[in-house]
């Protein structure tokens, strides 16, 4: 079957996008607060009631509302849910906590929802919960974070939620804050990406050639950056995850194996060139006792019969 259009226009980046101020910054902090590694998935993205369990569980919510304190206070957030209940509870943590929070789903009441927009829209209260109804359609250029508590291997969705806090304004600068890991599967909003009409988009390798993430999640500021050997923002060294200690450890020893595999070419490469130039057959019975073998004769008159065939 062909694809639906056989043409695509790709647009600007978004780092172009950034540089020509249409998108504001952005600062992306991965305080990561779930282990996402068991889920189960499905049609390529994580299964609804994995998620809510993993999410409501935990708890997190504390750790939630500290993230944003450390690197939004104040500001105007978008809280992305899993599940409806995880959306009410979550807005009732930042409640009780005394940042004023509202909550919102697709089962949300047309008017009342339209009052909560309106809420939020006019500084009424700082943090809106929802669950994936406001990754698209909804402008709001005073909101300048971004939380993520919904884990997700979709590009298309998770670039839309991180960068719904990204409209310009004038000296705004973007705080995502990403408690799920999200970055770790499909890397941070200005990344170049290949978009395909035939194919889903490639999700990213996780590691370079070299065996390094191509991210990397400071463990002081937990600012999150391309791979460098200390944080660009704080100055702090990091030591080497595990799993990068392994691929380098593989990465080694392919390296080991290739090496050993050119220098035994090597040798034969060089042991054919001396047998080549041992013309008659006593220069090879002479080469034979060389190499210390246990019959040179036989040998000779095996190459010899070689040369003639
Ligand atoms: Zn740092």
């Amino acid at each position: 079957m062909n694809p639906p259009f056989d043409k695509l226009i790709t647009g600007v980046d978004t780092k172009w996008l950034i540089e020509n101020k249409r998108l504001a910054p952005y600062e992306y902090y991965a305080p990561t607060l779930v282990d996402t590694t068991g889920l189960r998935t499905v049609a390529g993205d994580y299964v609804a009631s994995d998620l809510e369990r993993l999410m409501n569980e935990r708890a997190i919510y504390g750790n939630v509302i500290e993230s944003y304190k450390r690197f939004a206070p104040g500001e105007r957030a978008i809280c992305y849910c899993v599940s409806v209940e995880h959306a009410r509870a979550t807005a009732g943590a930042f409640s009780e906590a005394g940042i004023p929070a509202e909550f919102l789903s697709a089962a949300t009441p047309p008017k009342q929802r339209r009052e909560i927009m309106e809420g939020f829209r006019n500084g009424a209260f700082q943090v809106l919960c929802n669950v994936g109804i406001i990754s698209e359609g909804v402008s709001i250029d005073e909101v300048s974070c971004c939380i993520l508590l919904r884990p997700t291997e979709s590009i298309a969705l998770g670039i839309q939620q991180m960068m719904r806090c990204m409209r310009y304004l004038p000296g705004k600068t973007a705080k995502i804050i990403d408690c799920v890991g999200n970055y770790t599967r499909i890397g941070l909003p200005d990344d170049d990406r290949e978009w395909s009409l035939s194919e889903p988009v490639r999700k990213r390798r996780e590691l370079s050639s070299e065996g390094n993430f191509y991210l990397r999640c400071c463990p002081e500021c937990y600012m999150t950056f391309a791979t460098a050997p200390v944080c660009p923002f704080c100055g702090s060294a990091y030591p080497l995850h595990p799993r990068e200690i392994q691929a380098k450890q593989e990465i080694e020893l392919r390296k080991i194996t290739a090496e050993e595999a050119a220098r035994v070419a090597q040798i034969k490469k060089a042991a054919r060139v001396e047998q080549g130039r041992a013309a008659s057959f006593e220069e090879l019975v002479k080469l034979g006792k060389q190499r210390g073998y246990k019959n040179p004769a036989f040998w000779a008159a095996k190459v010899m019969r070689g040369r003639r065939s």
